[in-house]
């Protein structure tokens, strides 16, 4: 049992869906929450030097920031091992297995804050899962946990409402601890969309993802993703690509695409992948197919702890000229029709 109530985790991978809740969730029972730094360099290459070559970046990345944890002296660090998040429903190996990787690789003085949850193999609950995290700081009132719970969804749910509603991932989150819900005013129109395919802790990790959201804003480009779409909506992009949900962050990927594909306000399809990994290599398949049908433009970008920046504009802002041209090359020729059928 843990007198200290701190926990430090680590700014990577559930992070960036499930926040929010952990911050409404331990904040009522009265635990501290430390945060690691945000990724930099040092963090990818501490991450990577223990772990094989093969591993896949956004699983450096967090290696790194439990490292990262361990150096600000934090010692009960929030590992969970989230298994199935439902019926059927799967983590990838690499992050069922966290648990064990940080247990194996990382040395230091620290305590593994660690719960299972498994709506697969063993059908718990999330209360279950939630209960053997509090009894890790002496809490064991049941009825403290429900409320600690409850309050972890109020949290939770302020963050999507605000995300679905156009509000930037930080300021979400800002707001969403805070306990406001602050709705943006529609943004204004762009000369082209594009639609941001790839897991949450690729995306909106800034070092991972060389801060795409902020290059594609300079180039004057409107971004639309996955955390704007409700699940229905996302339910219904799985069926245009005929995909059945096996991974619990497919949602994320062939979801999102499914989505957007059929939006015609959207001119291209941008994912970015980690290198290596299986699900996404899968995933994309499918999508590079649909949108082919769809006529959509799509890029690729795949990530790794290599991937240097300047070819990595690069290709975005071919890809961006080259959705202008297309867009223009369409307005043309339906002036064209329309003066046509004037004559
Ligand atoms: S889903 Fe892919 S990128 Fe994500 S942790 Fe698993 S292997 Fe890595």
């Amino acid at each position: 049992m843990n007198n200290e109530k701190i926990i430090g985790i680590p700014k990577a991978i559930s992070y960036y869906n499930y926040f929010p809740f952990w911050y409404g969730f331990l904040t009522k029972l009265g635990i501290e929450i430390v945060l690691s730094d945000s990724t930099t360099k040092k963090t990818i290459s501490d991450g990577a030097s223990l772990v094989v070559t093969e591993t896949c970046l956004p699983i450096k990345v967090y290696v790194g920031h439990v490292i990262n944890l361990i150096e600000k002296g934090v010692k009960n660090i929030f590992v969970p091992s989230i298994q199935s998040i439902a019926p059927k429903i799967y983590n990838c190996s690499k992050i069922r297995g966290l648990p064990d990787l940080i247990r194996n690789v990382v040395k230091g003085e620290f305590n593994i804050i660690e719960a299972t949850l498994d709506k697969s193999e063993k059908n718990n609950d999330l209360i279950d899962f939630l209960t053997e995290i509090a009894n890790q700081f002496g809490i064991y009132n049941i009825n403290q946990i429900k409320e600690a719970q409850a309050s972890g969804f109020v949290v939770q749910n302020n963050f999507n409402v605000m995300v679905q509603n156009g509000l930037d991932f930080d300021s979400a989150l800002k707001n969403a601890k805070a306990g406001c819900v602050i709705i943006p005013p529609k943004q204004e129109e762009k000369p082209i969309s594009i639609a941001l395919i790839g897991h949450g802790y690729n995306i909106y990790d800034k070092r991972s993802s060389m801060d795409i959201f902020k290059k594609l804003e300079k180039m004057n480009v409107r971004v639309y993703g996955a955390y704007q779409l409700t699940d229905e909506q996302l339910d219904g992009g799985m069926n245009l690509l005929n995909s059945t949900l096996y991974w619990a962050n497919q949602h994320e990927m062939s979801g999102c695409a499914g989505h957007y594909l059929r939006d015609d306000k959207i001119d291209g399809i941008i994912t970015l992948t980690a290198f290596g990994c299986g699900p996404d290599s899968l995933m994309l398949e499918d999508i590079k197919r649909k949108s082919k049908i769809f006529n959509k433009p799509i890029l690729n970008l795949t990530i790794d702890e290599h991937t240097g920046e300047a070819g990595f504009v690069t290709r975005l802002e071919a890809f961006c000229d080259m959705l202008i041209r297309n867009k223009r090359a369409v307005i043309l020729k339906e002036k064209k029709n329309s003066n046509l059928l004037n004559v």
